[in-house]
């Protein structure tokens, strides 16, 4: 059975408090004391006995006397001796045992009894009688004590009197008992935790789902403070603890997705989004709070999962993004010389024509092809071939511009996009280049380059026309004597000018 805290700590509590007013009424004289009515008690037995002894003539009605005593010791169980003394100390008689119960002198005690018997001619002597000790002060004594079983009946039968009284009152005084059992049952099914508690915070309703989250029943959450659960702090840092309700309580705010953390003995730290909404009584007033509770967990967990992936694919997707571009820059440059490739220069090419036919509308092409480059490399081989085209190239790009395009075209062959530049400043352009590539040598090999210069002056109908007029003009430099620069003529020029740089 389950039996509620509260119940049994009230029923102790009352079973404490009459125990006590029993106490405080024994100790104020209200009970009689039973040692005090025993003593009187012997005292008046003792006293009638006198008097009926002292009616008779003793001396001559002995035997009736001693019937007399005798009946009223086998009668009262209490009573275990008595005896008949005169004045001058002789014992007139005696049931038995009376001399050795009865020491001489002995002082009055609730033991022992001593009435004196008077005759007409004065005090006689006395009736002795010794008792049956009273009730004493060892164990024995103080559990046949009266009022001690009292005390323990008053425990016994209170504890359960009362308990049955208080639990069938508080059945009563339930403040949850007044909502039908129909939407106890209601709120009972429902996933998420609710919470009706009085503007003390105390509890006053909790259906199943948060009673259990906490491994207890609705009727043990009653009486309970909502503040009293334990609630946790999501960091050392968060500081102090903020409740939802206590907006809702103070200022009938209502709240609606606070995140607050219970800490639970079996199911762990739950996170919970707390609504809360004010209950207002007739006047208007705030006397409590609805408070429901959203175990938001596993959906924080999951999220949490989520995240981890999302930023795992973010990762991989960065990952990706930075070796297509490692690709598409692999795709388009030259391994050797770290210039454009031929498809780079074609990719290039139009958007550079195209981006020249709508602003300024310059734009110049430079072909550029090293002298007997194959004497190079049958004199001292590929490879260093290979180093002298990669000081070509970091010639063509020391002497041009950031924004001009240099492309590898061919073997040892390299092809210039000069934009915003004329067919005067581009074969000035590559003048300067052809210098500084003839002021260079790589381990002493000393090369030099022929340069053929185009340009948009000359109209040509597209980028292809372009280079074209520049590789016509090349052509035309090797053929009049190479280590030169020379530019490609309108096409009405029929005697082509040839320009020595040298
Ligand atoms: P010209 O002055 O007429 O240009 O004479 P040339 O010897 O340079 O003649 P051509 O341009 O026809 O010769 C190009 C040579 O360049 C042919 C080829 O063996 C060599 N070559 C082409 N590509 C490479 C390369 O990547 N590395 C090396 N080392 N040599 C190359
Ligand atoms: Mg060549
Ligand atoms: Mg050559």
């Amino acid at each position: 059975m389950n039996v509620p805290q509260h119940t049994i700590r009230i029923t102790l509590g009352l079973v404490t408090l009459t125990l006590g007013l029993l106490m405080l009424g024994q100790f104020a004289g209200l009970l009689p004391d039973q040692r005090l009515s025993e003593l009187k008690a012997r005292q008046q037995f003792c006293e009638t006995l006198a008097v009926q002894v002292s009616i008779l003539p003793i001396d001559s009605s002995l035997k009736v006397v001693d019937a007399l005593v005798r009946s009223l010791v086998a009668r009262y169980p209490e009573v275990l001796s008595a005896g008949l003394r005169r004045n001058s100390g002789d014992l007139l008689l005696e049931t038995a045992e009376h001399s050795r119960l009865w020491t001489e002198g002995t002082v009055m005690s609730p033991e022992r009894v001593t009435v004196p018997i008077y005759s007409n001619s004065g005090r006689w002597g006395a009736l002795e009688v010794s008792f049956t000790p009273l009730p004493g002060t060892g164990l024995g004594g103080v559990l046949s004590n009266p009022f001690v079983r009292l005390l323990g009946f008053m425990a016994l039968a209170g504890a359960i009197l009362y308990y049955l009284l208080i639990r069938r009152a508080l059945k009563h005084l339930d403040p949850s008992a007044v909502i039908p059992a129909r939407v106890r049952a209601a709120l009972d099914v429902l996933a998420e935790g609710v919470v009706l508690a009085d503007d003390e915070e105390n509890i006053v309703l909790s259906n199943r789902s948060f009673a259990t989250k906490l491994d207890t029943t609705p009727a043990e959450m009653l009486g309970k403070t909502l503040r009293s659960l334990p609630w946790l702090n999501p960091t050392p840092e968060a500081g102090a603890l903020h409740y939802a309700w206590h907006a809702t309580l103070k200022e009938g705010r209502v709240m609606t997705g606070v995140p607050m953390y219970l800490d639970t003995n079996t199911h762990g730290t739950r996170t919970l989004m707390v609504n809360s909404a004010p209950i207002a009584d007739e006047a208007g007033r705030v006397c409590g709070t609805i408070v429901t509770f959203d175990d938001v967990t596993q959906l924080e967990e999951k999220n949490a999962e989520l995240e981890g992936m999302l930023r795992m694919l973010k990762d991989s997707q960065d990952k990706i993004h930075r070796q297509n571009k490692e690709l598409q820059s692999l795709a388009v440059k030259d391994s050797l010389t770290g210039c454009l490739n031929r498809r780079g220069l074609f990719e290039s090419l139009n958007a550079a024509f195209d981006r020249a036919q709508r602003n300024s509308g310059k734009l110049s092409c430079v072909m550029c092809d090293i002298d007997h480059f194959k004497d190079i490399n049958d004199t001292y081989g590929h490879a260093v071939g290979d180093k002298v085209i990669g000081m070509v190239a970091d010639v063509l790009r020391t002497g041009a511009r950031e924004t001009d395009v240099i492309a590898r075209y061919g073997g040892e062959e390299f092809c210039l996009m000069l934009p915003d530049l004329s067919l005067q400043q581009g074969s000035e352009l590559a003048e300067r280049l052809r210098r500084a590539l003839a002021a260079r040598d790589t381990d002493g090999i000393k090369v030099t380059a022929s340069f053929g210069v185009s340009s948009m002056e000359i109209e040509p109908a597209d980028a292809d026309s372009l280079l074209k007029q520049a590789d016509a003009a090349l052509y035309r430099a090797k053929r009049s004597g190479r280590n030169r620069v020379v530019n490609h003529t309108f096409p009405t020029d029929h005697s082509p000018e040839e320009r020595d740089a040298g």
